[in-house]
């Protein structure tokens, strides 16, 4: 490969990274939403694996996140999910009281 073409796939990967970084606060926002909505609907969010911080099974409804003895922050982030969810309902005009 000549050095044009080097430098021109650099461009272009350089020009996927920006684009990939531009949108990842949207992409985090959609994968927090989806997340959030699964663990209220009580659909399968995640594969059955094994919890990392105690070992204990986690089913694919994801829930044992929520209330892990050995997790940090338990009750911060059942707030946090009540809070994006009322969020998201009131955005699209749905009344909501969590
Ligand atoms: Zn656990």
């Amino acid at each position: 490969m000549d050095q044009r073409k080097r430098t021109e796939k650099t461009k272009i990967t350089l020009r996927k990274t920006i684009i990939a970084k531009k949108n990842a606060p949207q992409e985090a926002w959609q994968k927090t939403l989806r997340i959030a909505a699964g663990l209220r609907l009580g659909v399968g969010i995640c594969e059955s694996n094994n919890c990392v911080s105690c070992g204990a099974p986690v089913d694919r409804l994801g829930q044992h996140g929520l209330s892990c003895s050995s997790g940090a922050g338990r009750l911060s982030r059942h707030a946090t999910l009540n809070d994006i969810l009322r969020r998201a309902l009131v955005s699209a005009n749905v009344p909501a009281a969590l």
